[in-house]
């Protein structure tokens, strides 16, 4: 039996490839330096794998940016507007694809980027167009293969399997059938898998992480063809499958003629039996049975309990152990989280800790537990004291959860009703203008927070700090002219990180990052016991505010359903359940700003979509339970209160019920990219609220000017009755200059009282 990795964190213990790109893209370092940096990373990763006792080490799960586009790069597929004429894809071109520029080249307009599957991280989207040529253009995997192989590394390269990355490719210009150009992309394949051999390769892991989501039927005869055409390759494949069960295409994936299949027995530990049943004799079986997703020690008793009955079954010789997928979506290391108490860091494991798992599980199978029984009994006791931790479990929030009743789930009255009210007490005028929470977070802002954190800045003063920027804020929104008010969020770091360190029940960790995209990296808070709310958390910010002027200022809240999809969740509880439990939290606190007068409140859902199951099959259980989360947030305020709610994407035809049913009096969404396009949804269903489509896009450093924002709107206002529109940007502000915010903002504003006058007329004349 063998264990292996399926793929180790790239970004570095202490973001080192963080840092190192971030200087190479300001020029401060050159070309060769960043490389050198990608080899010692490499070079102390594999040596990290190896020590642990790993039989099979993964190669070409590193990238300088993400492991799609080192597909692309490698196949050759580079967009007409990066103006390539063919040769090597050298590190600016692909640098140049990912975010626009590089420290050579011309700039060009940055490949799309998007989720790569149900994770939080995001990977550069292949664009193909009819046609489209595949050609052998960047020797990068082979090169560290024969980098690991000097180094007598025991490695596995591991490749993107040729239907997932045609499935995550966009077609671009002519539509067409992306299926069509299958074949001339098994023909790169087939020289890479030759290359490989030729680099003395025998396993190549070949992700097909697609096989676990809803096919059409020409894609899976395109994976029967597609593998009987490598079948050929001179090396064994070990098709990988992770995220979720394979459902339909388990027969599919079973009858593939690969020398090993990968299965995802955390996600979807109910497959094993089928997989038993049906896996032909002459194919080996990895299991995943270590959480690649999740930071939770493994409950080794448990997983060794799955091997043995699969070992009893088809043989240890036949069997592999390994995570459930790659490890690049949890934190490097445990061992520096020195600041959180004994027995909490008892409970987890991140991917080093993970590696030693994996070879526990293989040394105890092969050699029988008594070799392993002192660490089998630490992992007991530890999984002993997570299930009796008064910690984490707390009557009274199980109490409060089970006399939640359907009152507590709805508004008093119906949003027409609610309306006049609203509308009455904010004074509002038509096309009212706000903003989305954040305003620039300067260096000074952000400086303050780090002193005040490590000590450096007294709390009062701390606070005086914030308080000047608050005040700053305000005063800027009223010298632009805005209607509805915000406090700038100066004091938060990050929308759900904030949350989670006021919360009980949440853990934030010092170095648990996570990389996002390239060079961004995340540290979600970890979600280890039932949540309770010690205090208020954000009222004496916004009561600051409010104070300062008599403009409505609207409170500011992430969302129970984005906290959860960006931390790490307990798995001893359903995610519903735990949802409910921050719902709650929030809902006290909801009514604690109401009680403080504030008039209106937005509480951000901006993961809310994104939180979606990979299967079809699963949505409605996940939108119910959802849905019932953000209402049991926000219906306990009174009708003249204004729930406001914030969804950073566009694509809404697929949840558009669950998102009017959530009854948010304001949603605003994200659209000045789309034309409008994306309202159309909320046309064809007659969304009944009221509805700010963005019109300034903030994700570019350009300023729209008024016409283009009057225009926008009134695109807008072609779907929606005038009445319940609102002007606003597309998302916060945070990651913008004063320099263009202020300008913007004054456009925004005249956009709207240019609006208001046509309408006005148009009312008045007829037109
Ligand atoms: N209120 C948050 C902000 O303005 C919303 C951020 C988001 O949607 N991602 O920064
Ligand atoms: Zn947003």
């Amino acid at each position: 039996m063998q264990a292996h990795n399926l793929g180790f964190p790239r970004i570095g213990a202490q973001r080192e490839l963080k840092f190192a790109l971030e200087r190479y893209w300001r020029g401060e370092i050159d070309r060769e330096a960043l490389e050198a940096e990608g080899r010692s990373l490499r070079a102390a990763h594999w040596k990290r794998q190896q020590a642990a006792g790993l039989d099979r080490i993964p190669v070409g799960d590193f990238s300088f940016y993400d492991q799609v586009l080192d597909h692309s790069a490698m196949f050759g597929v580079v967009p007409e507007r990066f103006g390539w004429d063919g040769g090597e894809v050298d590190l600016d071109l692909y640098f140049r694809m990912a975010r626009g520029r590089a420290p050579s080249g011309a700039p060009a307009a940055a490949c799309e980027m998007t989720k790569w599957f149900d994770t939080n991280y995001h990977y550069l989207v292949p664009e193909v167009v009819r046609g489209q040529r595949f050609a052998l253009s960047s020797r990068r995997l082979f090169d560290e293969v024969a980098e690991a192989a000097a180094l007598g590394i025991p490695f596995k390269p591991v490749l993107i399997g040729p239907l997932t990355w045609l499935w995550l490719a966009k077609t671009r210009g002519e539509p067409f059938d992306r299926l069509e150009l299958l074949d001339d992309l098994l023909a790169v394949y087939s020289e890479v898998l030759d290359e490989l051999a030729r680099l003395g390769a025998e396993w190549v892991q070949i992700d097909e992480p697609a096989l676990v989501l809803d096919l059409p039927p020409a894609w899976k005869q395109a994976y029967e063809s597609a593998y009987h055409r490598l079948q050929s390759a001179p090396v064994e494949l070990m098709l990988t499958t992770y995220f979720g069960a394979l459902e339909d295409n388990l027969g599919l994936a079973l009858s593939l003629p690969t020398a090993g299949i990968h299965i995802d027995l955390v996600r979807a530990p109910g497959q094993l039996e089928a997989v038993l049943d049906r896996l032909p004799p002459y194919k080996q079986l990895s299991l995943g049975l270590v959480d690649g997703r999740n930071v939770w020690r493994t409950d080794l008793d448990a997983a060794l309990g799955v091997l043995e009955v699969a070992a009893g079954r088809i043989g240890a010789e036949r069997l592999w152990v390994g995570p459930s997928c790659s490890l690049l979506h949890v934190p490097v290391d445990l061992a520096p989280e020195q600041a959180l108490d004994e027995e909490l860091r008892s409970w987890l494991a991140f991917a080093v800790q993970k590696l030693d798992e994996v070879v526990l599980l293989r040394r105890a199978l092969v050699e029988g537990r008594e070799a392993v029984a002192e660490a089998l009994e630490a992992a007991r006791a530890a999984l002993a004291s997570r299930r009796n931790s008064p910690r984490i479990h707390r009557p009274e929030v199980a109490e409060r959860l089970d006399g939640i009743d359907e009152t507590m789930l709805s508004r008093r009255h119906p949003y027409p009703e609610r309306r006049p009210l609203q509308r009455a007490r904010l004074d509002l005028p038509l096309f009212p203008t706000t903003t989305i929470g954040s305003f620039p977070q300067t260096a000074e802002i952000r400086q303050a927070r780090r002193d005040f954190l490590e000590g450096r800045l007294a709390e009062a003063d701390y606070r005086a700090r914030m308080h000047e920027e608050i005040a700053h804020v305000v005063r800027k929104q009223e010298e632009c002219g805005l209607d509805m008010l915000v406090h700038g969020e100066p004091e938060r770091n990050d929308m759900v990180e904030y949350f989670g360190e006021r919360l009980e029940g949440f853990a934030i960790t010092r170095f648990g990052w996570v990389q996002s995209y390239g060079s961004r990296c995340v540290k979600p808070p970890i979600i280890f016991g039932d949540v309770a709310r010690p205090g208020p958390m954000t009222v004496d910010w916004i009561r600051y505010a409010q104070s300062l002027t008599e403009r409505p200022v609207k409170g500011m809240l992430t969302g129970p359903v984005t906290m959860l999809n960006w931390s790490f969740v307990r798995d001893d509880q359903p995610r519903a359940r735990t949802c409910a439990q921050i719902a709650l939290a929030l809902r006290d606190e909801v009514l604690d700003l109401e009680a403080a007068g504030i008039k209106a409140i937005q509480i951000d859902e901006a993961a809310l979509r994104e939180g979606l199951p990979l299967r079809r099959a699963e949505w409605k259980e996940y939108l119910d339970w959802a849905v019932r989360a953000f209402r049991l947030t926000a219906s306990g305020v009174r009708d003249e209160t204004q729930i406001h709610t914030h969804m950073c994407y566009s694509e809404f035809n697929d949840i558009i019920e669950s998102i009017a049913e959530m009854d948010a009096d304001v949603i605003t969404i994200e659209t000045s990219r789309s034309h409008m396009e994306l309202l159309d949804a909320f046309v064809d269903f007659e969304y009944p609220n009221e509805i700010g489509p963005g019109v300034y896009d903030i994700h570019s450093p350009n300023v729209p000017t008024v016409d283009e924002m009057v225009a926008l709107m009134q695109l807008a206002a072609e779907r929606i009755p005038a009445e319940r529109l609102w002007v606003n940007p597309d998302c916060g502000l945070k990651t913008r200059g004063w320099a263009e915010v202020e300008p913007a903002l004054r456009n925004l504003v005249e956009a709207a009282r240019r609006l208001r006058a046509e309408f006005a007329l148009s009312r008045a004349g007829g037109v």
